[in-house]
């Protein structure tokens, strides 16, 4: 894709593990400096952000952020200000997820999902905006899903928050609509992370049945192609996004899903 990201500067949030892991070591390899964000042991974390640093000649900066406080995430943002004396690329990545039906889900879990999934991204871009607006450029790409489409049973705030991404998304790309700043959304279908790792764990115990079993169940009633997504293929759709060749691309969401929605 050439190197029209180098020397720009990222936040991705949500990069400690799984699908921002790859986006930051993707950006990281196009040349940009990135600060990442996220939970997890100090030292895994250390050893990533050495990993990035070294390997792709950048800087890499952990931020250790609680997304769900907005004081936090205005420190992120003036932090990245300070350190790399602009921002380029915002990446909302960071999501969590809780399975339950309705009438059963707990306030705290519908409370944190909607905050880390969909509050989180509205601060975030309305924190980096002026910036981008002043530097005449930027790239904003969230990670939707795709239940920013369509629903799936017993993830009711998720699916909420994701719909939300998409029209937040749309809102931005309109307003933005003149400039060189650019906001998309990638809508993932099933990657291999912590996230699905846990409900193929619990389909397992439920029916009774093989880990191997219980992943192509949970495979084969969404993904006509049969396979999960890599966490590189999402970062690939990212660091397209943020290219000069889409330029002209914003306000869309790009589904990388094994043909889920065409079903
Ligand atoms: P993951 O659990 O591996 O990663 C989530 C990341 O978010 C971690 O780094 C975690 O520390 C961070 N995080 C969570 N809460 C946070 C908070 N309050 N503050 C800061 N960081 C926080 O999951 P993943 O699968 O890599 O998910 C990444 C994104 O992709 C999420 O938005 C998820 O909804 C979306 N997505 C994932 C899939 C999938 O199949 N894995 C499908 C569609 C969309």
């Amino acid at each position: 894709m050439g190197s029209t990201l180098k020397g720009k500067s990222a936040i991705v949030t949500g990069a400690t593990s799984g699908i921002g892991n790859a986006i930051a070591s993707a950006l990281a390899e196009e040349g940009c400096n990135v600060m990442f964000n996220g939970f997890g042991d100090r030292e895994d974390i250390e050893d990533f952000r050495q990993r990035l640093s070294e390997r792709h000649g950048v800087n890499a900066v952990f931020e250790s952020c609680d997304l769900t406080d907005i004081t936090q995430i205005s420190a992120m943002v003036a932090n990245a200000v300070e350190t790399f004396g602009k921002i380029d690329i915002l990446v909302n990545n960071a999501g969590i997820q809780h399975v339950s039906p309705i009438d059963e889900f707990p306030t705290d879990k519908f409370q944190q999902i909607i905050q880390t999934n969909l509050a989180a991204p509205f601060y975030t871009i309305r924190s980096v905006l002026p910036i981008m607006k002043k530097i005449g450029w930027g790239r904003i790409v969230n990670i939707s899903s795709v239940n920013g489409y369509v629903a799936s049973i017993h993830k009711g705030p998720y699916v909420a928050a994701k719909h939300g991404v998409l029209g937040l998304t749309k809102v931005v790309a309109l307003e933005t609509a003149e400039t060189d700043i650019t906001c998309n959304a990638v809508c993932p279908g099933f990657v291999k992370t912590a996230i699905i790792e846990s409900q193929i764990q619990a389909r397992m115990k439920k029916q009774g049945i093989s880990y191997e079993e219980a992943e192509q169940e949970h495979l084969i009633e969404k993904h006509p192609s049969k396979k999960f997504i890599p966490p590189e293929d999402i970062a690939s759709a990212v660091i397209y996004l943020c290219s000069d060749a889409a330029r002209h691309i914003t306000g869309i969401g790009f589904p990388v899903d094994g043909g889920w929605l065409t079903v």
